[in-house]
């Protein structure tokens, strides 16, 4: 068996083309602010792809770009105001901010309705209630997404995520679990005794861990769907910049799984994609 590829780029594509037909009825344009504070490279270039993203779509966007030693109290104070502008729908802090900043206590300063990473405890909360028409982490979602473009029917099956971040394994699970999905979740984490077993057993495996290539190919059933979120920079001595990408999975994995999603071309234009879906909702809702 040699794996369909889970392309979240042309699944991206059919979801913006959606999008643009409710921006276009929205009765406000849909309008993003994105707040990075430092010099990481790799959130440079996820902002800009947010960005690029924006203007695609007819989405108005404000890019706030913060030193690296701005007090914490600034951020807060953009944020503030954010909130009380009423043009303004959806407010995105690039993770990560620098150490000396509290990332939790800033998310929770958001209005949750203008919350589009889905992080807000409300926004959570609500996902635990089983309310899955709010505000959601956007890389969850994205899977979700896929899944859903792919017509796969996650009735009753048995699903493995590896990982139990907030921001993507945790509301993995739930996502996964609400009704209406309905699969049966295992959460696999750092203190599992035997990931591999685990996975083993899954028909459907979401890896989100931050660990290059962990799931190896005798980790996998035959024909089961593998979706890989992991982005991971590692040397690669034949490659002119000396580093590529690799995901979560090793690549040999394409052999024995039915469905597979490729890093890069996989979920990360997914997680976009939903950013700007989330924006959207935040529009309709506040010019409702
Ligand atoms: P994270 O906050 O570091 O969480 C990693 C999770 O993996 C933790 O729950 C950790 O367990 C678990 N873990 C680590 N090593 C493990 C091991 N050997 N066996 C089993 N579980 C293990 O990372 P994250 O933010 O969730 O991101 C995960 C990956 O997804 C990263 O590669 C990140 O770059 C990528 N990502 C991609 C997108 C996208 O758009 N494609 C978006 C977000 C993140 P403990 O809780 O026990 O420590």
């Amino acid at each position: 068996m040699s794996a369909v590829r889970l392309d979240g780029k042309a699944c991206a594509a059919d979801l913006e083309e959606r999008l643009k037909q409710r921006i276009a009825a929205c009765q406000v344009q849909p309008h993003l602010a994105v707040i990075i504070v430092g010099n990481d490279p790799a959130s440079h270039v996820y902002v800009n792809n947010k960005i690029r993203s924006c203007e695609r779509l007819g989405i108005r966007s404000t890019h706030i770009e913060l030193p690296e030693d701005t007090e914490e109290s600034v951020v807060a104070d953009y944020i503030r105001s954010m909130n009380e502008q009423e043009d303004l729908h959806g407010i995105l802090i690039q993770s990560p901010l620098p150490k000396h900043m509290d990332e939790e206590s800033l998310t929770e300063l958001i209005n949750p309705h203008k919350d589009v990473d889905g992080f807000h405890p409300v926004n959570l909360g609500r996902l635990v209630q089983g309310r899955t028409d709010g505000m959601i982490p956007c890389t969850p979602s994205g899977v979700m997404e896929m899944l859903r473009w792919a017509e796969v029917d996650l009735t009753g099956k048995k699903a493995v995520v590896l990982g139990r971040s907030f921001n993507v394994g945790m509301p993995q699970a739930l996502l996964l679990a609400a009704r209406g999905a309905d699969a049966t979740v295992t959460v696999v984490h750092s203190r599992t005794k035997d990931a591999k077993a685990e996975c083993l057993q899954a028909d459907i495996i979401v890896a989100a861990v931050g660990r290059p290539e962990m799931v190896q190919v005798d980790w996998v059933k035959e024909g089961a769907i593998v979706v890989d979120v992991g982005i991971n920079r590692v040397d690669d001595s034949t490659r002119e910049r000396g580093w590529r990408l690799a995901g979560d999975v090793h690549p040999d994995v394409e052999a024995i799984a039915s469905l597979l999603s490729p890093v890069p071309g996989g979920v990360g234009p997914m997680t976009v994609a939903m950013l700007m879906a989330n924006t959207v909702t935040a529009a309709e809702f506040m010019s409702s």
